[in-house]
């Protein structure tokens, strides 16, 4: 926590903290895989970025960054593992409600890997229900900063682990496809990959997918997933830092297609994994 590394259990900020309070903060999530981070420039950038639009400040650039989040890394003794590094608004000394008052607050932690989807799942793909709460962008403020606004996202959840699904795809006010909690989701149809244009946040993942379908030459857009083009897509997967690339196989209790995990699917996971051997791309 700011310049000090700390058991998790003595880690605290104040409940007068604006993050706390107001969801007043900004984070990124990066992964450790075989005791190699993976992508971190474009974490970095869009920690950053987040910074910058919310005017935050902390005390160190990226390399001090990246420096802390290694150390995180070194001191957990993890090989694989889940890093996140947090910027809160703070609290304000005077209890005033100026934002600019508040002592913004950088953190960082290392956990354990572990994947949304477990072993099972990958084999079998993730059961997905659609949310009947649709993604607001007025909470989402800027869905390009990475932000904590979730209750959209956690009512989803909810209303799928309702319906025995194990996870949910939320919908943007127009009735399309948005993106789920803490993931982006693809459509593959006649060969072609196809995820959301707009009101999600551009996942690194996602972006790591349009890197892969560049080197094999898979088509892919991004643009207007209604439900209907989701139903009928021949394949359909989800990303994220915490999964990687995950099969989706069924849909409100329908099986997407043959309910099988697809070969665009496995081929792009199969690329993605052994992309974390290759120096190039950590
Ligand atoms: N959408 C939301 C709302 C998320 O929170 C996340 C990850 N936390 C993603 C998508 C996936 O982004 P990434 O691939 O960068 O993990």
């Amino acid at each position: 926590m700011d310049s000090q590394y700390l058991p998790m259990s003595e880690a605290k900020i104040s409940v007068l903290d604006w993050g706390f309070l107001h969801s007043d903060a900004t984070y990124d999530t990066v992964h450790v895989w075989g005791g190699r981070f993976f992508r971190l420039d474009l974490h970095l950038d869009r920690f950053f970025g987040g910074l910058e639009k919310l005017r935050m400040t902390i005390p160190f650039n990226r390399d001090g960054v990246a420096e802390i989040l290694h150390n995180c890394v070194a001191l957990s003794g993890h090989r694989s593992s889940y890093v996140e590094m947090i910027c809160t608004r703070g609290a304000s000394p005077t209890f005033s409600r100026d934002p600019r008052d508040a002592v913004n607050r950088f953190m960082a932690f290392a956990i354990p890997y572990g994947s949304v989807a477990n072993p099972e799942q990958m084999q079998r793909g993730l059961h997905v229900a659609i949310s009947r709460t649709v993604r607001i962008p007025a909470a989402s403020v800027d869905p390009s900063i990475k932000n904590y606004h979730w209750l959209d996202l956690v009512r989803g959840l909810y209303d799928a682990y309702d319906r025995s699904a194990e996870t949910a795809l939320i919908l943007d006010m127009a009735g399309n496809v948005a993106e789920g909690p803490g993931f982006n989701v693809f459509v593959v149809s006649n060969g072609a990959l196809m995820t959301p244009a707009s009101g999600v946040l551009p996942g690194i993942t996602r972006r790591t997918v349009f890197d892969l379908c560049a080197e094999i030459d898979i088509p892919a857009v991004a643009g207007e997933v209604t439900v209907d083009a989701l139903r009928s897509a021949d394949e359909v997967f989800i990303t994220s830092t915490a999964g990687g690339i995950m099969p989706v196989t069924v849909l409100d209790g329908r099986p997407i297609a043959d309910g099988k995990v697809g070969p665009v699917t496995r081929q792009l996971t199969e690329l993605y994994w052994r992309k974390h051997e290759d120096p190039n791309w950590s």
